[in-house]
């Protein structure tokens, strides 16, 4: 049987896609998904009576993020206490004049940011901090957080695209267990690994793992991470898609959550900390968030492939080390670990998210543009203004949606 339209990935973009292509009543879909469950990056789990995100937790851009209105219809509880961010420093030991100091560099890092991807040549996010700054490791590491690599990886010209409204909720139940209401009754195919696309004939052939689909249109929202390594090829070769997923690799971001088995007194819950302001190789840390009996720690960059590499014993005695520094000795009792992420070496990521290498700006458009209007790109990557997000990557598979059902009435 010859499908209308064959998905690619059932993550945040290829759901996006397929509710959007379903609820059209038009067209008949088939989601082939990798991996034994949907959702991708997104993923909630529960090890302890409460819900962990190992991958995106925050709706980032709430206000404007058109999945905070979703989750709400769907009876999520949209939590809108604001992180502390801006605080970290002083919990964490500097003094609120050093905060302040910090706050201002960073704004004076945006202001150059800003300035230098006017400019014709797209520099790296490094040729713009000071020589010796008392803020440069700090600053490393925020890319590290933000990006998933440091900061000599980034081009200023795509980091400065990205919109931010400044506003981050959370889901109470976790923001994977959205995606999982969100892909109920939609026809998926899991454990379906799609190894070559051959879009040569009048049919467009996938094989998979499970045999071989043919489809008039196809929507591909697989990570950059995977086009670029060819575990998924095209035939005929796409070189320019190639191409622009190298110059749009993933970064590393993990995490590691870790139990509170004892009480923390004098320790507000839903703060944030970071664990030295002076190495690029270090954590911040969610103490009790939502009032739940954990820290969340989150780490990026070449510091976690490193750890990714050792192992959540690693991890986590590294992360009791600065707890320690930061709350005293007795933090050490009080702890055990309880989940890990390696999202480099997970097959099916290969990364955490996007970001574009120096030169690479415009590789986002390229990857996003379709071919012969009968292949559709989607994903976070291909987001121009949201990349490195789950609504990003959402309003990626709606608009190849719209492009696939439009192709079909042409
Ligand atoms: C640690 C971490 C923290 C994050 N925090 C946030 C956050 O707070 N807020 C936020 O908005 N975003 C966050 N993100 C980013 C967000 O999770 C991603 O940008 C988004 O989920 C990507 O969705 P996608 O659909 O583009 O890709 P994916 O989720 O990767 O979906 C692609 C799907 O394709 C499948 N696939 C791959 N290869 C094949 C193949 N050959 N055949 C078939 N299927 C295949 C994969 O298994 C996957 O399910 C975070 C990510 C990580 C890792």
């Amino acid at each position: 049987m010859e499908i209308d339209v064959a998905i690619v990935g059932a993550g945040a973009a290829g759901i996006g896609a397929a509710r959007r292509l379903v609820d059209s009543g038009t067209v008949s879909v088939l989601v082939l998904e990798a991996r034994d469950r949907v959702g991708g990056r997104v993923h909630t789990i529960e090890p302890a009576g409460f819900p962990l995100d190992r991958g995106a937790e925050w709706l980032h851009s709430a206000d404007r993020n058109p999945l905070s209105p979703i989750a709400r219809g769907l009876g999520f509880r949209v939590h809108q206490r604001p992180p502390e961010w801006t605080t970290r420093l002083r919990r964490s030991g500097e003094t609120v004049e050093a905060e302040a100091d910090w706050l201002a560099t960073r704004e004076a890092q945006g202001r150059a940011r800003r300035k230098a991807a006017a400019e014709p040549v797209d520099r790296s996010l490094a040729s713009l901090v000071p020589p010796g700054g008392r803020w440069n490791e700090l600053l490393d590491a925020t890319s590290t957080w933000g990006n998933g690599a440091e900061l000599d990886r980034i081009s200023v010209k795509d980091y400065v695209r990205y919109e931010d409204s400044g506003t981050n909720w959370r889901l109470g139940e976790g923001y994977g267990r959205l995606f999982d209401r969100l892909a109920e009754g939609l026809p998926v195919a899991l454990g379906t690994a799609v190894s070559r696309i051959d879009h040569g004939g009048r049919a467009i052939r996938l094989d998979t793992t499970r045999g071989t689909v043919t489809a008039r249109r196809v929507i591909v929202t697989v990570p950059t991470s995977i086009l670029a390594a060819e575990v998924l090829r095209f035939d005929p070769p796409l070189p320019d898609k190639l191409a622009a997923a190298a110059g749009l690799p993933l970064g590393v971001d993990d995490k590691l959550f870790i139990w509170l088995t004892g009480s923390l007194s004098g320790i507000e819950p839903d703060i944030f900390l970071v664990g030295s302001t002076k190495s690029r190789e270090t954590m911040t840390y969610q103490v009790r968030p939502l009032d739940r009996p954990a820290i969340y720690t989150f780490f990026g960059g070449r510091f976690a492939a490193a750890l990714e590499r050792e192992g959540q014993g690693a991890m986590f005695s590294f992360a009791a080390g600065e707890l320690a520094r930061l709350l005293g000795n007795d933090i050490r009792r009080k702890v055990a670990p309880l989940a890990s992420t390696a999202w480099l070496q997970d097959p099916w990521a290969r990364g955490s998210y996007s970001y574009a290498l120096p030169g690479h700006a415009e590789d986002r458009a390229v990857l996003a543009a379709p071919v012969d209007n009968r292949l559709f790109f989607a994903g976070e990557a291909t987001s121009p203004n949201f990349f490195s997000t789950a609504h990003g990557a959402y309003l990626s598979g709606l608009t190849a949606a719209e492009a696939a059902l439009a192709s079909l009435q042409s």
